[in-house]
């Protein structure tokens, strides 16, 4: 992934630190020169690099304000000030304003001999390696936090998916089911929830061995996956047993869909393999939210789960729905 640099500050500023930039990367860069166009730039670019002219501070105030106040992304902030080298007074307004950009927050500050308003701003040539070296220290730095994002981003997808379905686990049901109730009492709809839970699954690992038993699996969470409306979601709850949430769906229509899913696993065979066919069945629990559940959805898995007892108790390979 390429890295998106925002240079802070006035033109002969913006048109040195490109030139240094560019000995170091491709990535795209932009200038912003005015409080308006930070504020644009930080929203539609969201830069992970960001170099600032340290002649007004109030600038990299305003890039971490936005930061903090919205949860911004997270950037390296880098800030550069031109100082003249014989001027006493000056040196200590420097170190103040070090002083305070430092404590502001911002990651890094430079100073090195000049006036960024001359144009076009030279950089005196015993300054370049140490500018070079923190450029090249806000980069990598990026780049760690790029890496870290899309390790993080890997581990959360591990987190949620249970690897032989590959479909949600019981972890992602614990998240979803309450802002799926949220959403539904917002909205002011209804939403439905199944439990199914294979028959006899026991007998197959035991005739057949456990590695038929998980092919079985996966077999039955890609035919319900494939037979699913693209708003309902399917998870793996636990070993042989599968919720589905049925957004904006009834007890009736979810009655429906619990019976049409149910024929479609009975009626036709699985292949296992070359020489094995396998039937099977599941039964299923189905239960609608009511205003009374409680926003975690406890109260509505416990009903769909008595249900799913009492279609085992009477017979198994069948739907009961909460009345
Ligand atoms: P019932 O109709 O009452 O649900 O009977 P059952 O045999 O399906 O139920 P039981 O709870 O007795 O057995 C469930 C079996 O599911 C036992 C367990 O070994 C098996 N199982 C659970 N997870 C997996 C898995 O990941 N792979 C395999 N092969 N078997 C699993
Ligand atoms: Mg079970
Ligand atoms: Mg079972």
């Amino acid at each position: 992934m390429e890295h998106s640099i925002l240079i802070v500050g006035h033109l002969p500023f913006g048109q040195m630190i490109r030139t240094e930039l560019q000995a170091l990367t491709n990535a795209p860069m932009s200038l912003a020169q005015s409080a308006m166009e930070v504020n644009l730039a930080m929203q539609t670019q969201a830069p992970d690099l960001l170099i600032i002219q340290g002649d007004d501070l109030s600038l990299a105030q305003n890039c971490l304000n936005l930061q903090n106040r919205s949860n911004f992304q997270w950037f390296y902030s880098l800030v550069i000030a031109g100082f003249e080298a014989t001027s006493k007074t000056k040196v200590t307004s420097h170190l103040t304003s070090q002083t305070q950009a430092l404590e502001m927050g911002v990651d890094a500050y430079l100073n090195v001999e000049g006036d960024f308003e001359q144009e076009p701003y030279s950089l005196n040539k015993i300054y370049r390696p140490l500018l070079q070296a923190q450029l090249k220290i806000g980069l990598q730095s990026a780049n760690r936090y790029r890496d870290l994002v899309q390790t993080n981003d890997l581990l959360s997808t591990i987190a949620l998916v249970d690897p032989l379905t590959e479909l949600n686990n019981r972890r992602a049901l614990d998240w979803d089911l309450p802002r799926h109730i949220t959403t539904a009492r917002q909205d002011d709809r209804p939403f439905s929830l199944l439990i199914f839970d294979l028959d006899f699954f026991k007998r197959i690992n035991d005739t057949y061995g456990h590695l038929v038993g998980d092919v079985s699996l996966k077999l039955l969470a890609a035919r319900l996956r494939h037979n699913l409306r693209a708003k309902d979601t399917l998870f793996r709850y636990g070993g042989e047993e599968f919720v589905v949430l049925l957004s904006d769906t009834s007890n009736e229509e979810a009655g429906d869909i619990a019976r049409r899913l149910c024929s479609i696993i009975s009626n036709q065979s699985f292949t296992i393999n070359d020489d094995l066919e396998l039937s099977l069945t599941v039964s299923v629990g189905v239960s609608e939210l009511k205003d009374s559940d409680d926003a975690e959805g406890l109260a509505l898995i416990e009903r769909a789960d008595k249900c799913l007892r009492e279609a085992k108790q009477t017979g198994r390979n069948r739907v009961v729905v909460y009345s």
